[in-house]
């Protein structure tokens, strides 16, 4: 009988995740059973909304059960086959158990091919990520030529192509980041026409005004909290938000107290919504669709950052929250 390694929920996080709410266990590989394939792992994605999903509050997706296998975005190879609609060598994306080896029933897996982009892709700007960005802008934002568009999170996986989408767009795009580094990134890989660096910024109402001289219209927000409060003063009549994420608040214990953003928005006939990808699935195709065509015309552009190994996915994960990628964060196995 084969063995897998698996990953699982230990504890439910308190504040920031540890590696100690993780371990690790060995399992025998049951017999395929009509209808499933055996799969292996090849890269697997880390994304900061499973922090979500590790603590039982309730969400818009089912907490992970304690002692259970953590799951995300994984690109595999079938091994093995008793379905007939994949065969041996087949690469295929879906949500997986974080397990080297695991049987499945390929239902909500689709296959994807390596020769058409690199599989890693298929986790990022051809994946969820790529769809985010493209649906949570064009749905939400409204994006219009001349505009100005601001991305928090900017550097990250789905900043860096709404970014790119809103120069695609023709807009003014301004990003914020965490280091020099990205910032940099941003203008001289990404277009990006401006960058502000929030960490060594003290004045984020002023640094927004400064990097957006006609105000803001559309806010493309990844990190929420203070970062969000700086930009409200700074929008536009008829702006919008599309709230994404809020990664800034996603490991605090208690919500923390901030300005009331109604002022703002009534002030400025200015409109918020929020935003959950999964809610436009029956549009996922068109947008990878478009995605694909830009990526092949050159238009848009994608980075990544790989680890190595299937011991170092908690690690990978935890490093989101200290802001240690640069564009989409997998590991390859
Ligand atoms: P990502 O941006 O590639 O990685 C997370 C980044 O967040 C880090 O690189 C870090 O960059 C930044 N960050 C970490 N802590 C922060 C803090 N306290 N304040 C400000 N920035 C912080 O991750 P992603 O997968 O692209 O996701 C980006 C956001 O979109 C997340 O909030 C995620 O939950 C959300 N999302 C939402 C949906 C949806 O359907 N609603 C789908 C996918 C993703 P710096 O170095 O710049 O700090």
């Amino acid at each position: 009988m084969k063995t897998t390694k698996t990953i699982n929920l230990k504890n439910r996080p308190k504040g920031k995740p540890e590696l100690t709410d993780f371990d690790f266990t060995t399992s025998e590989i049951p017999e395929l059973n009509e209808g499933e394939i055996l799969l292996s792992s090849k890269y697997v994605s880390v994304d900061p909304y499973l922090r979500g999903r590790m603590s039982d509050a309730p969400s818009y997706i089912e907490p992970f059960e304690l002692n259970n296998p953590i799951a995300s975005g994984i690109i595999a190879e079938v091994l093995e086959s008793k379905n007939n609609n994949f065969r041996k060598g087949d690469h295929v994306s879906g949500v997986l158990q974080w397990k080297e080896t695991q049987a499945a029933k390929p239902d909500g897996l689709i296959k994807v091919d390596p020769d058409k982009a690199s599989l890693s892709a298929y986790l990022g700007i051809l994946g969820l990520t790529g769809v985010t960005a493209y649906l949570g802008l064009t749905e939400i934002g409204k994006p219009k030529k001349g505009e100005t568009l601001l991305v928090s999170g900017a550097a990250g996986a789905v900043g860096s192509v709404v970014g790119q989408i809103g120069k695609i767009f023709d807009l003014r795009v301004v990003g914020i980041a965490g280091t020099d580094e990205k910032t940099e990134m941003l203008k001289s890989e990404f277009g990006f026409d401006e960058a502000i660096n929030y960490k060594t910024t003290e004045n984020m109402i002023q640094a927004i005004a400064n990097a957006c001289p006609d105000g803001v219209d559309v806010y493309y927000d990844n990190v929420g909290g203070k970062i969000s409060e700086a930009v409200l003063f700074n929008i536009n009549k008829f702006s919008r938000t599309v709230n994404c994420g809020a990664i800034s608040v996603y490991n605090n214990t208690e919500m923390p107290k901030g300005i009331s953003v109604q002022p703002f928005l009534v002030k400025k006939s200015s409109s918020m919504q929020g935003f959950v990808v999964f809610d436009y699935a029956d549009r996922h195709p068109e947008a990878i669709k478009q995605l694909t065509e830009w990526l092949d015309q050159g238009k848009l552009k994608y980075t990544e950052t790989i680890r190595q190994g299937f011991e170092n996915i908690p690690q990978a994960f935890l490093d989101l929250f200290e802001g240690k990628n640069k564009g989409k964060m997998v590991v390859k196995l």
